[in-house]
């Protein structure tokens, strides 16, 4: 699947954040004052229907919309954590810290995760 993806040059991007937190702050910044105003609900309703776009991306096959979908619902989920107060990336690090929190083991040897 990576060969079939093109990624844009890192010069042609605006910013390079390389850390889940910098990527919330900065979405906290563009549209908190947004976001807030729309409230968790509506929010978390937005996602939901860019997760569902991306799950169209995929049946679509076409990897310029996929990363585009990808984007959007990394972003719409900042924009709800921010809202909800949560750290995205102490949530996730903490919760998956290297290791798969099921099995406790570094390369997942889960079965029923295979369903
Ligand atoms: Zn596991």
């Amino acid at each position: 699947m990576g060969e079939t993806l093109s990624y844009r040059p890192v010069e042609e991007t605006l910013v390079s954040c390389v850390e889940i937190r910098e990527f919330q702050e900065m979405m906290r910044r563009i549209y908190f004052h947004r976001d807030s105003r729309r409230g968790v609900e509506k929010t978390y309703r937005w996602l939901v229907e860019e997760v569902r776009e991306l799950g169209e991306a995929i049946r679509s096959g076409d990897p310029e919309q996929v990363r585009d979908e990808v984007a959007d619902v990394i972003a719409w989920l900042a924009s709800l954590a921010n809202l909800l107060d949560v750290d995205v990336e102490e949530a996730a690090l903490s919760k998956y810290p290297g290791r798969c929190p099921k099995c406790g083991m570094e390369r997942c040897v889960c079965e029923h995760e295979l369903l």
